[in-house]
């Protein structure tokens, strides 16, 4: 079961629920970040990827499919 490496799957630590990626971009800088979030509850957890070649390799394939 490796047929989908390109988002990471990690459980919610209270519920288990797969966690959302979500990319979004810094209002004033204009820079892309990537944010996972718990679909049941965004209280649970929200976590923020600053790694620039994993939030640039994001960023191209939702963007780039034009
Ligand atoms: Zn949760």
């Amino acid at each position: 079961m490796t047929d989908d490496n390109s988002h990471p799957r990690l459980p919610c630590h209270i519920c288990q629920a797969t966690l959302q990626v979500r990319l979004a971009r810094g209002r004033k800088s204009g820079k892309p970040f990537v944010m996972l979030v718990c679909p049941a509850d965004g209280r649970h957890i929200r976590a923020f990827v600053a790694d620039r070649a994993y939030v640039q390799g994001l960023v191209d394939q939702v963007e780039g499919r034009t």
